[in-house]
């Protein structure tokens, strides 16, 4: 059976979190997370919306909430304001993931929300790119960085997760994001998720 856990933020934001009653590894794990969305919120200078964080125990289940089969490194999903991901305490015989990562996992699935919140249609390489830096995932350095091939790829609306998955979409945009921080300012990536996506090459250019 699971239960409901509220998990207070601050003053304007909080969290209902589900979790099976005997998982420690959840209570644990939501005890660092107020700060580390306190630290989200001043980056935003947004209020976390209303969310709710379901813990999954099987891949059966989280199938299920998904809607489709989903690959063996999928472990967190969000859909509107809810967020699907695997107990630490699964985690590793669920998926290729180790326990240790779950809280970076998490805190990438609340950047989506975030993300959400400042545009609706932000692109998919932003979206995921931002809310892996932010969650500081570092992925390996690609060996060369072909803007172009990386506009034709990316910079449209029919990637599936899937396709963003196969062409190195993670590694890719988290990087984008990184050089664009370390060549700007943080702020910069701000602007990336606000921008429409009509006007997606233009600002590309002028980096
Ligand atoms: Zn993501």
């Amino acid at each position: 059976m699971k239960i409901q856990q509220k998990v207070k933020i601050n003053q304007n934001s909080e969290l209902l979190v589900l979790f099976e009653n005997n998982d420690s590894s959840v209570k644990k794990l939501i005890k660092s997370i107020p700060e580390k969305i306190n630290k989200l919120e001043n980056f935003y200078k947004i209020n976390l919306p209303k969310t709710t964080i379901e813990f999954v125990y099987s891949r059966e289940d989280f199938d299920q909430k998904i809607g489709s089969e989903t690959p063996e490194w999928m472990v967190g999903f969000t859909r509107g304001n809810k967020i699907y991901l695997f107990s630490p305490q699964v985690i590793e015989k669920e998926s290729t993931h180790k326990k240790a990562e779950v809280e970076k996992i998490l805190i990438h699935e609340i950047c989506h929300i975030f993300n959400h919140k400042i545009n609706k249609r932000t692109l998919r390489f932003f979206d995921e790119g931002v809310a892996l830096y932010l969650a500081d995932q570092e992925k390996p350095k690609p060996k060369k960085f072909d803007y172009k091939k990386i506009k034709q790829k990316f910079f449209k609306w029919d990637i599936s997760s899937k396709q963003f998955a196969e062409n190195d979409g993670y590694q890719l945009s988290y990087w984008f994001v990184r050089k664009v921080v370390e060549k700007y300012s943080k702020n910069k990536i701000l602007n990336l998720l606000k921008t429409d996506p009509r006007k997606i090459g233009r600002i590309i250019n002028q980096l």
